[in-house]
């Protein structure tokens, strides 16, 4: 059998991890040609060496300098310079960089004309039409790595979009779906980056306890499949066993249903057809017994309405509203600010945003660039926002 070449951006990462340990349980099937990182260069380094790949991205140049065994390796040090991992041999990229700080490589390895999987949702909030635009032109396919969205494009196969009316995906709850909104107010970092069904990085974690995820996933959903914001919703399922739902026009449903595993979802890029036995992950539904599901509280948590509200006023307002989101949770996990300032922080730089006329219909990079530059002069040096009506 041909193996399989892999690269992966984000490689040091919870869901980098996942992949790697795919292949890890498959070698004879995939050569990983490359891997990149932040700063976390040992670990990157581990990888390399446990998988034999000798080309690398670092994206923090200071801290490459004092690790001299880096030079038995080809390394592309800077964000900028991560697309030149990219050549011939490659069959499939992961992209699973945090952020929207990787924008840019997204918009390089869009082009390239590869199979890509994204797990990065942020990046396709921001400008996912003009990346879907992109690989369309470039016979780029793109799978969809977030759980849900996994869960909706498989179900979606082969299916006529015209008779799916409703799309639903599903939302554990987060960590404090029990709290009342005065407790909520204490809520500390180190609580909030700990997820009660899955195991992912402290941004993603810290947007799940706001439920801000779910708001991302919404929009990140209608730009992936084309769909209007009045056909898909989320509701609270805390088993998280069923990830995505579509209803077709005779009130029939189809689920997704596997374990709260990452690997389910990213081994339907590495293997075709399913074809591959994850027996770790077995789903016992007798084990289980039963399912529950919730309406989203929304007057606790108003990530949704914000995420909806963004789509309704189209253009920036998405990216605005996962920039301010980015810099939010930065601050929270810094103890900035509060838990509840996150989100209520999201909705003042939305509406000052829209007051102050800056929205751009049909948006290309440098107005995103304009926008995350304005959205910065709004955040007083104490944190605090510039309020809305005094421009
Ligand atoms: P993580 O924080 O565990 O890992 C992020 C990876 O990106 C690391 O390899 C890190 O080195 C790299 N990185 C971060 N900032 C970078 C920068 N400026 N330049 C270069 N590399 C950088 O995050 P994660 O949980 O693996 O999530 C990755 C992405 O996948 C996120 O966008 C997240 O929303 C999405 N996602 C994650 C999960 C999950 O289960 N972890 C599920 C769905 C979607
Ligand atoms: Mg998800």
């Amino acid at each position: 059998m041909l193996k399989k070449n892999i690269l992966i951006y984000g490689a040091t990462g919870s869901i980098g991890s996942s992949v790697l340990n795919l292949i890890r349980n498959n070698r004879e099937q995939f050569n990983v040609v490359g891997v990149t990182c932040n700063s976390n260069i040992d670990k990157l380094l581990d990888i390399a060496n446990e998988f034999e790949c000798h080309k690398l991205g670092i994206n923090n140049k200071t801290k490459v300098q004092s690790y001299s065994e880096i030079k038995n390796y080809n390394v592309h040090v800077g964000l900028d310079e991560f697309s030149k991992l990219i050549d011939n041999k490659v069959d499939i990229i992961i992209f699973a960089i945090a952020g929207s700080s990787s924008l840019s490589l997204l918009m390089d390895v869009i082009v390239s004309g590869k199979i890509i999987g994204i797990a990065n949702k942020e990046c396709i909030v921001c400008l996912g039409k003009t990346l879907l635009d992109l690989a369309n032109k470039s016979s780029t396919e793109i799978v969809p790595l977030d759980s849900e969205h996994n869960a909706l494009f498989q179900l979606m196969k082969n299916k006529n979009k015209e008779s799916i009316r409703k799309y639903t995906i599903t939302a554990s709850g987060g960590s404090f779906l029990n709290f009342k909104k005065n407790e909520m107010e204490n809520i500390t970092p180190n609580q909030a980056i700990s997820h009660p069904k899955w195991k992912m990085g402290k941004k993603i974690s810290v947007d799940s306890s706001t439920l801000m995820n779910k708001g991302l996933e919404i929009i990140e959903a209608c730009i992936l499949f084309n769909i209007s914001s009045n056909k898909i919703d989320a509701i609270v399922h805390p088993e998280s066993i069923i990830h995505g739902i579509i209803e077709f026009n005779d009130r029939s449903s189809h689920a997704f249903l596997s374990q709260p595993n990452m690997e389910i979802a990213i081994s339907s890029i590495l293997f075709e057809n399913n074809i591959v036995d994850l027996k770790d992950h077995e789903l016992d539904l007798i084990k289980l017994k039963s399912f529950n599901f919730f309406e989203i509280d929304n007057t606790k948590f108003n990530a949704i309405k914000l995420a909806k509200f963004s789509l309704n006023e189209g253009g920036l307002m998405p990216a605005v509203l996962n920039y301010s989101n980015e810099l939010m949770v930065e601050s929270f996990l810094n103890k900035a600010i509060s838990f509840n300032e996150i989100t209520t922080n999201n909705e003042k730089i939305m509406k000052k945003f829209l007051i102050d006329g800056c929205n751009v219909q049909t948006p290309g990079i440098t107005d995103l660039n304009n926008a995350f530059s304005i959205i910065n002069s709004y955040i007083k040096p104490n944190n605090s926002i510039i309020d809305q009506f005094n421009r």
